[in-house]
């Protein structure tokens, strides 16, 4: 069992209009904290480079998207608890407002932290043609092996959203480690399809616990995907929207 930590953005402080997957830096600090008590230890990413087997209670963290937080927040919090990540910034947004810079995305990787690819655009991958596909991934790897000095192994498909072409292509750009959006805790380890536990603003110190323990909530994520699949992702994050207002409410 691994368990793969996906985090968006981490903020300094609890904003009443923060998105559905923010955390904040005290949510994040008291996750690793819970980590390390429950007798977990951080995967070796030299050893998920090389597509290493693993032992129990390892752990990955993952930080998708390249917003500026992760240089600013998400770095000196991994600094003080010794642990490194893997950070999936789609290349397009890099020094935009709000993203990484380029010179950032640098620091962050000569920290020892592994920067993966998370397509150009952040586009959803597995419904375009395979000319666009590659040149998502082709362009994205390239500004990042320029930015970084290092190969670029890992794979974030943006939403998830993966199919056999996706993989092939992936691995054809030497991409040879994916992790999806799947909810799971790996128990059979598929280098190229792995799961992951997204964390988001409404996960407890008690739900994180029973994360830790190889719990999911498992009506809540089999009905999330069967939205996800039926309905348009714009009106997917509408509804996402309104039902978590509404459980706040309640
Ligand atoms: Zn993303």
């Amino acid at each position: 069992m691994i368990h793969f930590l996906t985090y968006h953005k981490v903020s300094a402080q609890n904003e009443d209009d923060a998105d559905f997957y923010t955390v904040t830096r005290d949510q994040f600090s008291q996750q690793l904290q819970s980590l390390a008590s429950a007798g977990f230890t951080p995967l070796p990413l030299d050893q998920l480079a090389d597509r290493k087997g693993t032992s129990e209670k390892q752990f990955a963290l993952n930080f998708d998207d390249g917003t500026v937080d992760h240089f600013e927040i998400v770095l000196p919090v991994l600094a003080q608890f010794n642990l490194r990540g893997i950070f999936f910034a789609p290349t397009a947004k890099l020094n935009r407002q709000g993203y990484l810079t380029d010179h950032q995305l640098r620091q962050i990787s000569e920290a020892g932290h592994v920067i993966g690819c998370h397509s150009h655009d952040h586009k959803r991958l597995d419904t375009v043609n395979e000319t666009e596909l590659r040149h998502q991934l082709r362009t994205s790897c390239e500004k990042l092996q320029q930015i970084t000095g290092k190969p670029v192994w890992a794979f974030a498909p943006p939403g998830g959203f993966s199919n056999p072409t996706v993989q092939r292509i992936a691995l054809e750009t030497g991409l040879n480690v994916i992790r999806t959006m799947r909810w799971g805790f790996n128990s059979k380890l598929d280098f190229i399809s792995l799961e992951t536990v997204p964390i988001n603003r409404h996960t407890t110190g008690r739900q994180f616990q029973k994360i830790l323990e190889g719990k999911q909530p498992r009506l809540l994520y089999f009905g999330k995907q069967a939205a996800k699949a039926l309905v348009p992702a714009r009106t997917y994050e509408r509804l996402r929207g309104w039902i978590f207002k509404l459980k706040r409410k309640t």
